[in-house]
């Protein structure tokens, strides 16, 4: 079992770009700048190996452990505040883990993805039996008090620190799943978490092309162990996507500010229509309600320039006058693609009625990418407009 090398002092204390891009650098083997992708299964041992005696500091079998990816979890602690991370092939084999790990015997569940929730499910009828309270119930000492933030699929927020101290008070555990709001976004244990998970297909990898889950403990102990488990479960990420996601991180805070400033300002501009005062061109009594953090009746006790300082992230969720207009949206769009999952520097959206029957029919969730503005808008404004006065009359006119 490998150990990874400290990081150096001054990447420790440095920004989270600076992290970003440099945190792995002392553990790169040769002279190359970028890191090689590692396939090899298995490695030379030295001579003097004996029973239960590998050393520490080399790599034997990539089911274990291997050379990037002991430096994509350097990069991926370093940059959640120097927590320590833990790889998986897949945010849900992550989500297990973690139950195996703690073992809770009752889950907190706030709102949230439906996958993690059929994880728990799977968990629950055949490994261990678990009672599901309220977030908002009271709290016992071995809770697993388990929050989104934002929430999936509307991109509203939570008040973690709340929930941390009710966890905190009562000898509970709080995890957040930080997919739908990375960092520089938000530090989740700033606000008290003692766990974060993401699905790293989202906004880490940030190009839609590199499955994977990670978990970041505060404590070694913890990460220790789940790389152990993690060893007995095979769950670990194939090496392509141990690459992909590494180059994504070197990028992360930049795409990531920039997702979230353009999705901002989409939204302000969707509102303007959903109040009946549109800006030019942008028809009304199409949308509905537009929700997303940037336009939520925040709990009063949060502070969110602490919790959110540099905005809120590209997920929002749009809901429809009408669920044929939801469902048509998608597809009159130039600069966007109608498929699943979110985060990625191409925008796209999801009818979320079709995998999750909880979700209204009248809505879509949407996640903005790296598109400029400017387009996006013209873009939305000619669709918005085809659903409203007949495809045939908008594609005439523009
Ligand atoms: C996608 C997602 C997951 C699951 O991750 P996978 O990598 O698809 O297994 C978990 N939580 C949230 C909030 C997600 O959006």
């Amino acid at each position: 079992m490998i150990h990874n090398k400290e990081t150096p002092l001054h990447l420790r204390t440095a920004a989270l770009s600076t992290q970003a891009i440099h945190a792995d650098e002392h553990l790169g083997c040769s002279a190359e700048v970028a890191p090689c992708i590692s396939v090899s299964t298995t490695f030379r041992l030295p001579e003097d190996v004996t029973t239960n005696n590998f050393p520490t500091e080399t790599h034997v079998y990539s089911r274990e452990s291997t050379p990037l990816r002991s430096r994509l979890e350097t990069v991926l602690g370093a940059i959640h505040d120097n927590g320590h991370a833990v790889t998986y092939g897949a945010g849900l084999a992550a989500t297990f883990a973690l139950l195996l790990h703690l073992k809770p015997r009752r889950v907190a569940l706030g709102v949230g993805y439906h996958g993690s929730k059929a994880t728990l499910d799977l968990y629950m009828r055949k490994v261990a039996t678990v009672e599901v309270i309220s977030i908002d119930a009271p709290y016992k000492s071995g809770d697993l008090v388990w929050l989104e933030n934002p929430v999936n699929p509307t991109g509203e927020v939570v008040d973690v620190r709340h929930y941390a101290d009710r966890a905190h008070a009562n000898g509970a555990f709080l995890l957040v799943d930080a997919t739908l709001a990375p960092p520089p976004l938000q530090q989740p244990f700033r606000q008290g978490a003692d766990f974060v998970l993401h699905s790293s297909a989202k906004y880490l990898g940030g190009h839609s092309d590199s499955i994977g889950g990670i978990i970041i403990t505060r404590c070694c102990k913890d990460a220790t162990e789940l790389r152990v488990q993690r060893t007995l479960l095979g769950s670990t990420m194939g090496s392509l996507e141990t690459w992909l996601l590494l180059r994504s991180l070197r990028t992360l805070e930049i795409r990531v500010l920039q997702q979230s400033r353009i999705a901002t300002q989409l939204v302000a501009w969707l509102h303007t229509a959903v109040r009946g005062r549109p800006e030019s061109g942008l028809p009304v009594g199409v949308i509905a309600k537009v929700y997303h953090a940037s336009l939520q009746k925040l709990p009063p006790s949060m502070d969110v320039c602490e919790a959110f300082p540099h905005g809120f992230g590209a997920v929002f969720t749009l809901e429809f006058h009408s669920q044929a207009h939801a469902k048509r949206f998608p597809y009159l769009l130039r600069l966007s693609q109608a498929a699943t999952s979110f985060g990625a520097v191409h925008t796209t959206m999801e009818w979320r009625h079709a995998i999750d029957l909880t979700q209204s029919p009248k809505t879509l969730r949407v996640s903005i990418g790296l598109e400029a503005l400017s387009d996006l808008k013209q873009d939305w404004c000619r669709a918005l407009n085809a659903l409203k006065y007949g495809e045939d009359v908008v594609k005439h006119k523009l």
